[in-house]
């Protein structure tokens, strides 16, 4: 069964009811959730029960090794995550045998997040996860629990291979949410090619933030980085302390000059939020002030609650506002929880580290700096508004981005629309392949296995055995060799060893980057950010597979560029598109980063493209591409479009608004476009998977074309840039410094593309 509803419904309590039942009873239950720290919250939620008979417990890469031994033999309550199950638990299951045996009920917690390639992982480890139970004699149940999504009955079957029952309805008390679309104005600064650099989210942030705690609304703040949370934080302390000083010290005249004429209750002497001015009036703040802000230490203030007159209430407002990230003890993160219901923190700046970790509900509104990437997320995101069923507020801030400017101009892309389908592809043979041998190892594979890791198996087992992988004996299928079977999926990464970031003061290792996109990510110069902390890469070493970081802030962040190629390999599907044609196939792209453009963090400024000196990758995946006849493109040309620059631009706003269709990251998906392609023979533009065999966001990209290029011709046309901006067709990752491009020519090659076809609502 999967339960999919909003934010504080209760999921909670619906899987726990059930799973602390079977253990009651004798059985046995295994939590999973994708990170450790919600394990550890849950964890702490059980022993709350006091319930004697739950022996409950962690089994993570934390784990002493001298506790193993009893989690294995004594608990009955597990909570660990797919990557422990994938590399401990599985292969070791004869260790675990009485656990197998007795386990009642799988609770697979969070499982929105199983989505993409890491999602088509999950997925196989829990049919691995089935045969392991199956030789055991247990048939437990899975119970899921998952933020709303579309169809989660179909993606709960795509993730288990079981037949799933979906609960979708909420019954908890909520108010109504008042939701604002918000885009920061542009400014004089000129970034790349001269074009406007509009005012960032996290600027527009800081003021409404500032704005909302005057009026006594208790806010919290989604900002994307730690570093832009405690920016946000501090500059609306600043703001506040700026208020409390002209209304606590300011004599004008001597009829004004007590600084507790608030408090005499003439409340028409406070300023109200409606004088200051809109934020969309203030311009850029000048660099300076924000500058020292940023040395400002970073714990957590708690201030402590008080409620004297309002005239403290002014003087004290700076010190309402916090701002939190990922790593705080459960102590501090019970203060906060604290201070935040009792109102003597009013506002909060967090990065989404919040979801893991910290309850903050009863609050009066959300600001949400940038697009969080699916109307899922904004919903959860919008959902920690509202208290005791009193009504909210929530504004959505764009960033500088093709896909936040249509979203901001079109709500009805937001409103009365189905919050997406969770994406995955277990059937991807890169994907299978592994989780085969792995399952191999574990118990050998015979034919009645086949159907539990779906229709693709008999052909990839066929290549696992000409590879030498798997041998093929009467009895089934065996692993022989003498490496671990599991260190052939990397789950959380598209294949390749991995390469470890390392922290160069301490030998800490902070994670691991896929080979694939360590050089997009944490190539030497890079800010890598790792819970919400910055951190700079110093040296990419990709032949010792290391990348070694450094903690520090720098006031710029840093886009790879590269150059790519495509080749067709094959045509899978294709259909008219107006006068052009569309296409689903499988491609190969050579990809070499060449260089990182480094922007300033508070204006948006440019500041600089440099170098970069890595091999070129090649990589076989998946693509959608348009091309149009050379009647047509000749007609575009006759009028003095720039075909190559129209291409392009189009380009690279339909990787802006794929995510809108596919629930993928920007990042996972790239583009390659040209005036005359030499396997198509006329004017094409690709937009591929960027993980090795594709990862299900092309082929959707296929299927909803019409609506995409309609919603990526619409981006561009909204923009009110004149020639192009970051907001509409320049691309932060273009490999060809945004060269060349054709605004307006854009327009005309999706119109031509898309002319027959209808008019999407
Ligand atoms: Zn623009
Ligand atoms: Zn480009």
């Amino acid at each position: 069964m999967i339960i999919s509803t909003g934010t504080a419904s209760g999921k909670s309590l619906a899987y726990l009811t059930p799973a602390v039942a079977s253990c009651l009873d004798g059985g046995t239950v295994l939590y999973l959730t994708p990170t450790k720290a919600l394990a550890a919250d849950q964890l702490r939620g059980l022993r709350e029960l006091r319930v004697t008979q739950l022996r409950a417990a962690c089994f993570d890469g934390d784990t002493p090794f001298e506790e193993r031994t009893w989690i294995r033999q004594h608990a009955n309550y597990v909570l660990t995550n797919p990557d422990m199950l994938h590399r401990s638990i599985l292969p070791r299951h004869a260790q675990w045998s009485s656990f197998f045996r007795r386990l009642r009920m799988v609770v697979v917690d969070e499982c929105h997040g199983y989505r993409g390639v890491f999602g088509s992982h999950v997925a196989q480890i829990l049919r691995r996860l089935r045969r392991v139970c199956a030789r055991y004699g247990s048939q437990p149940v899975f119970l899921l629990a998952s933020a709303t999504a579309s169809e989660p009955g179909a993606f709960a079957m795509r993730l288990t291979g079981l037949e799933m029952a979906e609960v979708t309805s909420d019954g908890s008390p909520k108010g109504a949410t008042t939701i604002a679309l918000w885009e920061p104005p542009l400014t004089e600064l000129r970034g790349e090619r001269g074009a406007p650099v509009r005012r960032t989210a996290t600027a527009e942030a800081a003021d409404l933030l500032t704005d909302l705690v005057l009026a006594k609304v208790r806010t919290l703040a989604f900002v994307r980085s730690r570093r832009g949370a405690e920016t946000v934080a501090l500059t609306a302390r600043a703001k506040l302390a700026d208020v409390a000083f002209s209304l606590a010290g300011t004599p004008v005249d001597g009829s004004s000059s007590t600084a507790s004429a608030p408090a005499g209750g003439n409340p028409g002497a406070l300023p109200t939020p409606s004088t200051t001015p809109p934020p969309s009036d203030q311009g850029t703040a000048p660099p300076g002030s924000e500058q020292g802000a940023l040395s400002w230490g970073a714990s957590v203030p708690v201030p402590v609650p008080e409620s004297e007159s309002e005239s403290a209430d002014w003087a004290a407002l700076p010190d309402r506002i916090a701002a939190y990230r990922a790593g705080y003890l459960a102590e501090d993160r019970r203060l906060l929880e604290k201070a935040l219901r009792s109102g003597s923190i009013m506002g909060l700046a967090t990065t989404n580290a919040l979801e893991l970790g910290v309850d903050v509900s009863g609050l009066d509104a959300v600001l949400i700096a940038g697009w969080p990437g699916t109307r899922a997320s904004l919903w959860q995101q919008a959902g920690r508004a509202g208290r005791d069923g009193q009504e909210a507020l929530a504004v959505l801030i764009a960033r500088d981005d093709p896909l936040d400017t249509y979203l901001v101009h079109h709500p009805q892309a937001l409103f009365g629309q189905p919050v997406e389908a969770i994406v995955l592809d277990p059937d991807n043979p890169y994907v299978l392949g592994p989780h085969l041998c792995a399952a191999a190892a574990e118990i050998p594979l015979t034919d009645a296995d086949l159907p539990v890791f779906g229709p693709t198996t008999p052909n990839v087992l066929d290549d696992l055995v000409t590879e030498g992988l798997l041998r093929k004996r009467p009895a089934g299928w065996f692993w022989t060799k003498r490496e671990r079977a599991t260190d052939l999926a990397d789950i959380r990464g598209g294949g390749g060893a991995p390469i470890q970031v390392v922290e160069s003061a301490t030998g800490r290792l902070l994670g691991s980057v896929d080979e694939p996109s360590a050089h997009t990510t944490v190539h030497t110069g890079a800010v890598y950010l790792h819970q919400g902390e910055t951190y700079l890469v110093e040296l990419l070493d990709l032949e010792a597979g290391v990348a070694l970081v450094g903690g520090a802030e720098p006031d710029y962040t840093t886009f790879a560029r590269d150059v790519t190629e495509i080749s067709v390999l094959a045509s899978l599907r294709s259909h008219d598109l107006g006068p052009g044609s569309l296409h689903f196939g499988e491609v190969e792209v050579t990809r070499q980063v060449v260089s990182y453009l480094k922007r300033r963090l508070q204006s948006g400024e440019m500041l600089g493209d440099e170098p970069l000196d890595l091999p070129p990758r090649t990589l076989r995946t998946r693509a959608v591409w348009w091309t149009l006849p050379a009647s047509e493109v000749a007609a575009l040309a006759e009028e003095g479009f720039d075909l190559g620059g129209a291409a392009h631009a189009a380009e690279h706003a339909a990787i802006g608004l794929l995510p809108l269709f596919a629930t993928c990251d920007r990042w996972d998906i790239g583009g390659v476009s040209t005036e005359l392609h030499a396997d198509t023979g006329l004017l094409t533009v690709f937009v591929y998977d960027g993980h090795e065999g594709g990862a299900g966001f092309a082929e959707r990209g296929y299927a909803r074309a019409t609506d995409w290029l309609t919603a990526t011709r619409e981006a561009i046309a909204s923009c009110e840039c004149e020639r192009g901006c970051p907001s509409c067709i320049q691309s932060p990752k273009c490999g060809n410094g945004n060269e060349p491009l054709d605004k307006r020519g854009a327009i005309h090659l999706l119109d031509t593309l898309l002319r027959s076809a209808p008019a999407a609502s």
